[in-house]
């Protein structure tokens, strides 16, 4: 059986992994009903427990999930009444830039409604036949999780839509005087779709989406209390200025403070004692090349392209990209949140500015021609 569980049974994760055989939908005289029932045979069978290392650091109850407030708060709440009802949870979106907590979370109500999760991703469900399998496969209660959801083909996305309203999924088989119109029942289930993106999701995917949070970037105090939390786990004796440094180097992140926490664990333990005080983790993070902000290489590559080749913008995204030698998608993904929270750059109609503020922490003279949010300097 594809599932695995905890060691108190609860919370059965299932990897489903559609093969990649390249097939098109319906090719080599297969109907969808086949393909589907192969994959839902398929799903079943590939088991795949999430990395070792990550389960250990990743917080599994609500109340060692650390801030969000806001966010915990609501959904607990819709988890527990439906908890009470009996009833399936409403389908949840959860959109936020990378690392934030958004699987995390998934897991977590996944866990308190004591019901399996299934964890796949957009573009993993690339043919029609993939996403039909997967939910013919579902037992009631079951949590689907799609990550990068905002990734799905739209032949697939169709098919989420009654399925997420109203239980069912809708197929044709065979053709030509032999085609059929088959409509399946589908056990209730939950959706959680996870997105770095949300306004990349058709409006009419965003709407059948219950409850919709966005995750916003940690604290250095609540990132701090990340460090703490996984220094107990990983055995890792850090004093309370130690966990700062680490929290102020992380981008808001919790996913880059456990691999920041790593980083300087690796450190301490090679060329100190393996304790882990301020100034061991200052110095281990400058050697990781992260700044004392927690700018990385790509970070400062980004804003000195953009404040020296560019004059500080207004630069497009596909000309940073191409300048820079790297993807578009990363760009906006990863780099350009954090930069845009601490104001170090603005989007304009024009294309991408660098601020006064980034332009100083480059330690480079402030190159603003035109309006750049914050007046203007020549
Ligand atoms: P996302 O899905 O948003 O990319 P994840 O949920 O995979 O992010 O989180 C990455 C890692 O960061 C997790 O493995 C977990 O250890 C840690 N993490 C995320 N959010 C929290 C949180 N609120 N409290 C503690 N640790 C967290």
């Amino acid at each position: 059986m594809a599932s695995r569980s905890d060691e108190n049974g609860r919370e059965r994760i299932v990897q489903a992994n559609p093969p990649d055989d390249g097939a098109e939908t319906g090719a080599g005289g297969r109907s969808l009903e086949d393909q589907a029932l192969e994959i839902a045979a398929q799903n079943r069978s590939s088991v795949e427990s999430e990395s070792r290392m990550s389960q250990d650091l990743r917080p599994r109850e609500f109340r060692e999930y650390v801030g969000q407030k806001p966010v915990v708060d609501s959904i607990s709440i819709a988890v527990m009444a439906s908890r009470q009802r009996g009833d399936t949870l409403d389908h949840a979106l959860f959109h936020g830039p990378p690392g934030l907590g958004k699987t995390t979370i998934a897991h977590i109500i996944a866990r308190e409604l004591d019901s399996q999760l299934i964890h796949t991703s957009g573009p993993a469900l690339e043919r029609p036949a993939d996403v039909v399998g997967l939910l013919s496969n579902l037992k009631a209660g079951d949590v689907l999780f799609i990550d990068e959801i905002h990734r799905l083909s739209h032949a697939v996305e169709e098919y989420l839509y009654s399925a997420m309203e109203d239980f069912r999924v809708d197929f044709m088989t065979g053709s030509g005087a032999f085609a059929k119109s088959i409509n399946l029942p589908l056990q209730p289930f939950t959706l959680i779709g996870s997105t770095t993106r949300a306004g990349m999701l058709s409006a009419p995917l965003r709407e059948r989406f219950g409850l919709a949070y966005h995750l916003d970037f940690y604290s250095t105090e609540e990132l701090a209390q990340v460090v703490t939390r996984s220094s107990g786990i990983l055995k890792v004796e850090i004093d309370k200025d130690g966990a700062l440094e680490i929290a102020k180097r992380s981008r808001g992140t919790p996913r880059i403070s456990n691999r920041l926490l790593r980083r300087v664990r690796d450190f301490s333990e090679v060329r100190h004692d393996g304790r882990v005080n301020q100034s061991i983790a200052s110095v281990a993070l400058e050697i990781e090349g992260v700044d004392s902000l927690g700018l990385d290489r790509l970070d400062r590559l980004y804003l000195t392209t953009l404040s020296k080749n560019y004059n500080g913008g207004p630069a497009g995204i596909q000309a940073l990209a191409a300048t820079i030698n790297e993807d578009q998608q990363t760009l906006e993904d990863v780099v350009e949140p954090f930069l845009l929270k601490i104001g170090f750059i603005v989007r304009t109609p024009q294309g991408r500015r660098t601020t006064l503020e980034g332009f100083e922490h480059l330690g480079l003279p402030p190159r603003l021609n035109g309006p750049a949010g914050q007046g203007t300097l020549l």
